[in-house]
């Protein structure tokens, strides 16, 4: 068995826990669902792409195919959802795709879409994240870039925090708080890993207040938004029949949504992102912060681990 050695205890961990080569699809793989402000039908494909493509979303249904990155500079409305566009053209609702693409760390995928909408599924990320565990992962012959933070970059305003931090791996903290006797005060950190992004927060629903929902309904919004796609509360209690699928889940899809948001950066990240009283808003106003302090981050690739010669090397041999 092939045996390799670190120089550090942080240097294993971060072998342990973040690919080093840029992934894909083994395959494409298809849903089709509806969107939840749209509420239209929506037929979604996403497909194997090469090294350096990134994430991009195409819109089959308008002439010429456009192409829209997914990048934190094509972001053009951040208030129900996160949309990106070009030229016109647009992509909405993006974030729980994003989420999964990055808390499965696949770097290169092409999105083909025919409507202007992704898919809501149930309100979370676990359907994306299963159709992409069915398809399978494929490492690529080409190193992962990452931006590594040597310095911390806050934003506050108004009583949002959004702040990120020098750290080994990739960590994601959020606190939520709301005056709601079912949320209150949430707080939630997870390692962005594999396993953990599926087990832990991949299948957190969106929710919201009963009373936001009837009015977003009158105004013509959120007309795909049922109790099959949103965790719905009234003053007291989950209308769900199901109840909550975690006790925490109102924190842990607050975790997903900001997973997506920061994949705008465009390349992952080593560092911890801590968030309070955020939401997608913010969240970008923090990624156009992160590119105007370019002296507090650089952006690197990790080296191949060391392979051992001898059966008699020193610790920190695995
Ligand atoms: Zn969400």
């Amino acid at each position: 068995m092939q045996r390799f050695q670190f120089k550090t205890v942080a240097e294993y961990i971060l072998y342990m826990t973040t690919p080093i080569y840029q992934r894909t699809l083994q395959r494409a793989v298809s849903c089709s669902g509806i969107g939840l402000h749209s509420g239209k039908t929506v037929h979604l494909t996403l497909k194997p792409a090469s090294i350096n493509h990134g994430i991009k979303f195409v819109r089959k249904d308008l002439p010429d195919n456009p192409c829209i990155p997914a990048r934190f500079n094509c972001v053009v409305d951040t208030s129900l959802a996160t949309v990106i566009g070009t030229d016109g053209v647009i992509v909405s609702t993006i974030e729980h795709l994003m989420a999964c693409l990055a808390g499965l760390s696949i770097d290169n995928v092409i999105v083909e879409l025919d409507s202007y909408e992704v898919p809501v599924m149930d309100g979370s990320a676990g359907p994306f994240t299963r159709m992409i565990l069915d398809a399978g992962i494929r490492e690529l012959e080409a190193p992962r870039h990452f931006f590594r933070l040597t310095d911390p970059i806050e934003l506050e305003q108004d009583g949002k925090f959004v702040g990120a931090y020098p750290d080994d791996t990739f960590k994601i903290t959020c606190h939520i708080e709301f005056e709601h006797p079912l949320i209150r005060s949430q707080s939630c950190t997870i390692e962005v890993v594999d396993h953990v992004f599926e087990r832990e927060i991949s299948s957190a629903r969106t929710f919201g207040f009963l009373h936001e929902v009837e009015y977003m309904k009158r105004y013509g919004l959120a007309r795909g938004g049922s109790l099959d796609n949103a965790v719905v509360i009234d003053e007291n209690n989950v209308l769900n029949d199901e109840g909550l699928r975690y006790e925490d889940e109102f924190v842990r899809h607050k975790l997903l949504d900001s997973i997506g948001d920061f994949s705008l950066l465009g390349m992952p990240i080593l560092g911890h992102i801590i968030t309070r009283k955020s939401g997608h808003a913010f969240n970008h106003a923090f990624l156009e912060r992160f590119f105007s302090e370019k002296a507090s981050w650089h952006t690197q690739t990790l080296p191949e681990p060391v392979a051992v010669a001898s059966k008699t090397a020193k610790s920190l041999a695995i």
